[in-house]
C-alpha cells in the first residue's frame, strides 16, 4: 500500500510523499516539475482520445483552445457541465480531473519505483458536499482509493508544523489560480486547531489575469482593433501574455507585451503601480473575508503570530504589502506556497498509514520514524457549510432555512430541532439545506427524503429532525417521532448532483482505457 498526498489544485497540482525517515517531500513529476499545471489537452489520434496533461498541453493552449480543458475545479459538482472532444465523445468534470489525477498517479510511480494504490487528496475548506463527493469519485475513477479527503488550509498549517515549532495562532491566507481561502487556526505542539475559515471559489490569480486582459483589449480598442472580432488563438495568446505580465510584475515594476494584430505589432505597457490599482478591489475583498474569519472569532490582526501564504498568486507583492500593512508583521513565506498543502497531504497519508497499520489492513508498511512522527498529530477542523432543514414558520406561514448545523462548527458535528406538522398527516417531507441565508432561495437544497410517520397524527405532532456530518464532512440525517421517542428514519442525502455507482464504473472503464501522456 503506497499512499500519496496530492493538491489537485485549479491551476497547479503537486504530489508528495511521506518517506520512510517520516519526512514528507514533494515528487517530480515526468517533466522533471515539483508541480503540474491541471490543464488537459485533448488530442485526437484518429478518431481516439489522447490526453496531454501538464506543461505541454499548457503551451498548447494558444494552438488549440478548443481542445483544451482548464480549470476543471471550478466545475466539480456541476452535473451540467461537460465537455465535448473532437471525436465525438463527452467528459465530467470528475473525469477531466481523473485524468489530471492518473497523470499525477503515473508520475508518483516512476519518482517512487512503485504502485501509487491510495491517495488523500485536499479540497478548498469551503467545498460542500458535492464538490467533495465529486473529488472523491475522481480518484476512484482514477484507479485511486482516496483515504481522505483534506481541507486545504488544515493541510498547509501540518506542513508548517512539519517545518517549525513555533505555536500560536495562524492566519493561512490561500489565494490560488481560481479560489480563495482565509482560515484561522491554532497550533499547540502537535494539535492543529481551525477556528472558523471561509472562501471565495471565484477569486484568484485568474482574475488578476482578466484585469491584464481588459487593459491590454482597451489599449486595442484605442488602436482602432475592433477587440470582438478576435480570433480565440488571439485571445488565449494575450490571456497567457497577460499571465507572463502578472508574474513579471512581482518581481519588475513595469513590463511589456508584444502581440501582432492584423500584422501590426502592438507593445503595451503596464506599471506595477497601474495593475495594483487595476487589482485592489480583488485585494480589498480578499482583506473583507479575511477579517469576516477574525471577527468571528474575535481575533484581531495583531493577535496573529504567524501569516502562512499559500498559492501563487500570494507571491504578487499587492498582496504581501498589504497583508503587512494590516497585520502590522514583517511577512516571511515561511513555507512554499506551491508545496504546502500537497507536504500537508503526505503527512495526511502518514497518519492514515498508521491508522490502517493498527487497523492490521492489508500490505501495510510503516516504520518507526513515520508512526513517532505523526503518532501525536492531532487535527480538530470545522464544518464549512451551515447544514439545515426547510421548515415553516408558524408566524408568518413561510417556508424558510432552518439551520441545525452551523458553519465552522466542530467535526465531526451533530444537531437537532424539534419541529411540529403542520397538518394532521401519515408522512411528511425532509428537505436539507446548506448554506446560511434563512431566505430558502439562497440555499443549496442538497436532498429531500420522505418519513412515513407509521400512522395518522394530529396537526402540532413533535418531530425531531437531527443532521450530522461525518470526519470527511460526509451527511448524514434521522428523524424521531417525539411522542413515542421512536427512530423513524435513518437517511443519507440522494447526491443529485453527483455521479451515480454505475456511471462511476463506466467513467473508470472509460478513463482506464485512455492513453495518457
Ligand atoms: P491553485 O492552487 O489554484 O492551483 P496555485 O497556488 O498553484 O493555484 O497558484 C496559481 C496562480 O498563481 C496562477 O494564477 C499564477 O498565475 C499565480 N502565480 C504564480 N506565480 C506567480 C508570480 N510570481 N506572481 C504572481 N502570480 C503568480
Ligand atoms: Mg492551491
Amino acid at each position: 500500500m503506497v499512499i500519496v498526498g496530492i493538491d489537485l489544485g485549479t491551476t497547479y497540482s503537486a504530489v508528495s510523499y511521506m518517506y520512510e525517515d517520516g519526512k514528507p517531500r514533494i515528487l517530480e513529476n515526468q517533466d522533471g516539475e515539483k508541480t503540474t499545471p491541471s490543464v488537459v489537452m485533448f488530442q485526437n489520434f484518429g478518431g481516439d482520445d489522447e490526453p496531454l496533461v501538464g506543461t505541454q498541453a499548457k503551451q498548447q493552449a494558444k494552438l488549440m483552445p478548443e481542445d483544451l480543458v482548464q480549470y476543471i475545479k471550478r466545475f466539480m459538482g456541476d452535473p451540467s457541465w461537460k465537455f465535448d472532444s473532437s471525436t465525438g465523445k463527452s467528459y465530467t468534470p470528475e473525469e477531466v480531473s481523473a485524468i489530471i489525477l492518473k497523470r499525477l498517479k503515473t508520475g508518483a510511480e516512476l519518482a517512487l519505483g512503485k504502485e501509487v494504490t491510495h491517495a488523500v487528496i485536499t479540497v478548498p475548506a469551503y467545498f460542500d458536499d458535492a464538490r467533495r463527493t465529486a473529488t472523491r469519485n475522481a480518484g476512484t475513477i482514477a484507479g485511486l482509493e482516496v483515504v481522505r479527503v483534506l481541507n486545504e488550509p488544515t493541510a498547509a498549517a501540518l506542513a508548517y508544523g512539519f517545518s517549525s515549532d513555533e505555536n500560536g495562532i495562524i492566519l493561512v491566507y490561500d489565494l490560488g489560480g481560481g479560489t480563495f481561502d482565509a482560515t484561522l487556526m491554532k497550533k499547540t505542539d502537535d494539535n492543529y486547531e481551525v477556528i472558523s475559515t471561509d472562501g471565495d471559489r471565484n477569486l484568484g490569480g485568474f482574475d488578476f489575469d482578466n484585469l491584464i486582459i481588459n487593459y491590454v483589449y482597451e489599449h486595442l480598442s484605442e488602436q482602432g482593433i475592433e477587440t470582438d472580432d478576435l480570433s480565440a488563438e488571439m485571445e488565449a495568446e494575450i490571456r497567457e501574455k497577460a499571465e507572463q505580465a502578472k508574474r513579471a510584475l512581482s518581481s519588475v515594476d513595469s513590463t511589456l507585451i508584444h502581440l501582432v494584430v492584423d500584422k501590426k505589432p502592438i507593445r503595451v505597457e503596464i506599471t506595477k503601480e497601474e495593475f495594483d490599482q487595476l487589482a485592489s478591489s480583488l485585494v480589498k475583498r480578499t482583506i473583507e473575508i479575511t477579517e469576516d474569519v477574525l471577527d468571528e472569532s474575535d481575533v484581531s490582526w495583531s493577535d496573529l503570530d504567524h501569516i502562512l501564504m499559500i498559492g501563487g498568486s500570494t507571491r504578487m507583492r499587492i498582496i504581501k504589502e498589504t497583508l503587512e500593512e494590516k497585520s502590522g508583521k514583517e511577512l516571511k513565506y515561511e513555507i512554499n506556497p506551491d508545496e504546502a498543502v500537497s507536504l500537508g497531504a503526505a503527512v495526511q497519508a502518514g497518519i492514515e498509514l498508521v491508522r490502517l497499520s493498527k487497523e492490521n489492513a492489508d500490505g501495510v508498511e510503516v516504520s518507526e520514524e513515520i508512526i513517532s512522527s505523526v503518532e501525536k498529530v492531532n487535527i480538530e477542523d470545522v464544518t464549512s457549510q451551515s447544514l439545515g432543514t426547510k421548515a415553516i414558520d408558524s408566524n408568518t406561514d413561510k417556508e424558510y432555512n432552518h439551520i441545525l448545523i452551523p458553519r465552522n462548527s466542530k467535526i465531526p458535528a451533530s444537531g437537532g430541532s424539534s419541529f411540529v406538522t403542520v397538518g394532521s398527516t401519515s408522512r411528511i417531507s425532509v428537505v436539507t439545506t446548506e448554506g446560511d441565508e434563512t431566505d430558502i432561495k439562497y440555499v443549496n437544497i442538497l436532498g429531500e427524503t420522505d418519513v412515513d410517520l407509521g400512522r395518522v397524527v394530529e396537526k402540532g405532532h413533535p418531530i425531531t429532525i437531527k443532521l450530522s456530518y461525518d470526519i470527511d464532512q460526509t451527511i448524514y440525517g434521522e428523524v424521531f417521532d417525539e411522542e413515542t421517542d421512536k427512530l423513524l428514519k435513518t437517511f443519507e442525502i440522494n447526491r443529485d448532483n453527483n455521479m451515480s455507482a454505475t456511471q462511476l464504473k463506466v467513467a473508470s472503464k472509460n478513463i482506464t482505457d485512455l492513453k495518457i501522456n
